[in-house]
C-alpha cells in the first residue's frame, strides 16, 4: 500500500474482479472461489554470501487457482517483493490464461533480493536452493506448477531452475518442462524472446481491422500510416515498436528512462537503440526533437500510445493530457483506476495489459506442449509440405503455362520451421482473444469499458471450468 494508493495490490485486483462479476451469472460462492488464492508458500532459507556472511532470504510461490493443472506464472526478483503482489500477480495470470484459452491455473513467485547486489554465483545458489524448497513442498514440476522469467529473472535463471529440478528428479523423462522461458539449447523455444511485443501487435492490429470500432475513434482502418508513440525500449517496446513499423505504422516518438524523442517522419527503433548505446542516451538522435521531460512522450498527438515500461504511469494527474486515441496496455498496469475513468470521459480505448501482453504466456504454453512431446515444432512435417507445395506448384505451371515470381515461390514453398508456427500460434490466440472481449464488451452497453469485457471473460471461462469438473452445480 503506498499513499498514493489506499488499498493493497490484491485488493486493487479484487476489486476489477467485483465490477466485472455483476456483469456475469455465477452466485456469491463461486465467485469467491475464483478470487482466492489457493496455496500460499512463504519460505526463509540461509544463503553464504561471498564474503562469508550467511544472509536469510525471504521468497515466495502462490499457486492462485487449480482449476486448469499445471499452474503458470514468473518468478520475479525484486527487493519489492512480498505476498500481497505475488498473490496479485498470481491472480492476474489466472485471468490472462483464461482469456487467451491456455490451459494453466495462475502462479507467480517471488524471491526478495535486489539482483544486481549479488554475484553471478550468489545469484544462482540463492535459485537453486529456491528450487529445492519448492521441490520439497512439491510446488514445481511439469503438471504441478510451471514458472517462468519475470522482471529480474531471464533465461540463464530458468537453465539453473530445469537442472536442479532435473537432478533431484532423476528418470523423470519431462522434466525439462518443468519450467519456461529456457535458452533454446535447454529445452526452450524458438520465438519467445519477441512473444509479448508480438502479441501486442497483433492484438492492436485486430483491434484496428474493426470498422466499427475505428469509425467511434476517428480512424482509418488498419495499421498502415497509423502513428505510434512507445514508452520504453526494453524488450516488450522494441519489439512493438518493430513489428508497428514494418506493418506501415510510423513510430513518433519513444520514450526512455533518461528522456524522449519526437519525429514526425518516424524513427527507426533499431537505429534509436543503436545510437543509445554508442552515446549512453536516445536523446539528440540524429533527425529526432528531444522533448523536455520522459513523460512528455505520453502526452503527444498520436493514434497510438504504447506504454512498455512501469506500471501507474498514466494517473489522474496526466491521463487529462494524454491524447491518443488508442492505448495498448504492454506493461503490466500502466494505467491506473482513475486513468480509466479519464478515458472513458474522453473516449480513449484502452486495451486492457492482462491479456494484451498474453504473448509471453502463450508461448510459454507452446515451449512446455514441445517439452511433453519432445520433439521440435516443424520436424515432422516441415519437409513433407515442401515437397507437397513443390509438387502442387509445379502442376499449376504446367497446367497454366506461366511461370510464379521468385518471392511467391520462395513463399509458397517454404514448410514451416519452428518460429513459423509459434507466430502463427500467437496470431491466431491473440485474434481469438481480441475478438471474444470485443464480442462481450459490445453485446452489453453497460459494461464500461474493455478491461472489465476481458475480466467477465476470464470470469466466465474459470467458472465454467469449475462447472465442468462438477464442482460447482
Ligand atoms: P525491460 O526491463 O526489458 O524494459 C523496460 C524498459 O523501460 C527499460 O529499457 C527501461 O529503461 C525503460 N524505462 C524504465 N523507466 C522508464 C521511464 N520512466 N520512462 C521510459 N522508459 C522507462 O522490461 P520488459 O520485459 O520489456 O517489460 C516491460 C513491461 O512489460 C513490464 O511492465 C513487464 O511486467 C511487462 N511484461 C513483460 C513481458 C515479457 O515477456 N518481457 C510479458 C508481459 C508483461
Amino acid at each position: 500500500m503506498s499513499a498514493q494508493q489506499p488499498y493493497s495490490f490484491f485488493h486493487s485486483v479484487e476489486k476489477s474482479f467485483d465490477k466485472a462479476a455483476k456483469f456475469t451469472k455465477w452466485d456469491l460462492g463461486i465467485l469467491e472461489q475464483i478470487k482466492a488464492c489457493n496455496s500460499v508458500y512463504q519460505m526463509r532459507f540461509p544463503v553464504k554470501r561471498d564474503d562469508g556472511s550467511i544472509e536469510v532470504i525471504e521468497a515466495y510461490r502462490v499457486q492462485h487457482s487449480h482449476h486448469k493443472a499445471p499452474c503458470k506464472g514468473g518468478i520475479r526478483f525484486s527487493d519489492e517483493v512480498n505476498q500481497d503482489e505475488v498473490m496479485a500477480l498470481a491472480s492476474l495470470m489466472t485471468y490472462k490464461c483464461a482469456i487467451v484459452n491456455v490451459p494453466f491455473g495462475g502462479g507467480k513467485g517471488g524471491i526478495k533480493i535486489n539482483p544486481r547486489k549479488y554475484s553471478e554465483y550468489e545469484l544462482e545458489k540463492i535459485t537453486r536452493r529456491y528450487t529445492s524448497e519448492l521441490v520439497k513442498k512439491n510446488f514445481i514440476g511439469p503438471g504441478i506448477d510451471v514458472p517462468a522469467p519475470d522482471y529480474g529473472t531471464g533465461s540463464r535463471e530458468m537453465a539453473w531452475i530445469v537442472d536442479t529440478y532435473a537432478s533431484l528428479k532423476p528418470g523423470d523423462i519431462d522434466a525439462v518442462g518443468c519450467v519456461t522461458g529456457k535458452p533454446v539449447s535447454q529445452g526452450g523455444v524458438r520465438g519467445r524472446t519477441e512473444a509479448t511485443g508480438l502479441g501486442v501487435f497483433f492484438g492492436i492490429r485486430e483491434v484496428c481491422n474493426m470498422p466499427d470500432v475505428m469509425a467511434k475513434q476517428g480512424l482509418t482502418v488498419g495499421i498502415e500510416g497509423k502513428t505510434v508513440v512507445v514508452q520504453g525500449m526494453g524488450n516488450v517496446g522494441f519489439y512493438c515498436a518493430k513489428f508497428f513499423r514494418e506493418h506501415g505504422a510510423k513510430v513518433i516518438g519513444i520514450a526512455e528512462y533518461e528522456g524522449a524523442i519526437f519525429n514526425a517522419n518516424g524513427l527507426h527503433e533499431e537505429e534509436v537503440v543503436k545510437h543509445r548505446k554508442a552515446t549512453g542516451s536516445i536523446l539528440n538522435f540524429p533527425g529526432a526533437t528531444n522533448l523536455v521531460k520522459n513523460t512528455d512522450a505520453l502526452e503527444l498527438e498520436c493514434d497510438i500510445l504504447i506504454p512498455a515500461a512501469l506500471e501507474n504511469v498514466i494517473n489522474a494527474e496526466n491521463a487529462p493530457r494524454v491524447k491518443a486515441k488508442i492505448i495498448g496496455e504492454a506493461a503490466n498496469g500502466p494505467c491506473t483506476p482513475e486513468a480509466d475513468d479519464v478515458f472513458a470521459q474522453k473516449g480513449i480505448l484502452c486495451v486492457p495489459d492482462m491479456y494484451l501482453n498474453a504473448g509471453g504466456v502463450t508461448v510459454s504454453y507452446f515451449e512446455w506442449l514441445k517439452n511433453l512431446s519432445h520433439v521440435r515444432y516443424g520436424r515432422m512435417e516441415k519437409r513433407f509440405t515442401e515437397n507437397l507445395n513443390s509438387r502442387i506448384l509445379g502442376q499449376i505451371e504446367e497446367l497454366s503455362g506461366k511461370k510464379v515470381n521468385e518471392v511467391e515461390r520462395t513463399f509458397i514453398m517454404h514448410g514451416p520451421d519452428e518460429v513459423d508456427l509459434v507466430h502463427s500460434g500467437l496470431e491466431e490466440t491473440m485474434i481469438g482473444a481480441t475478438r471474444e472481449i470485443m464480442d462481450i464488451w459490445m453485446s452489453n452497453p453497460e459494461i464500461p469499458d474493455m478491461r472489465t469485457a476481458a475480466y467477465v471473460s476470464a470470469i466466465n471461462k474459470v467458472a465454467n471450468s469449475y462447472s465442468e469438473l462438477g464442482i460447482f452445480p
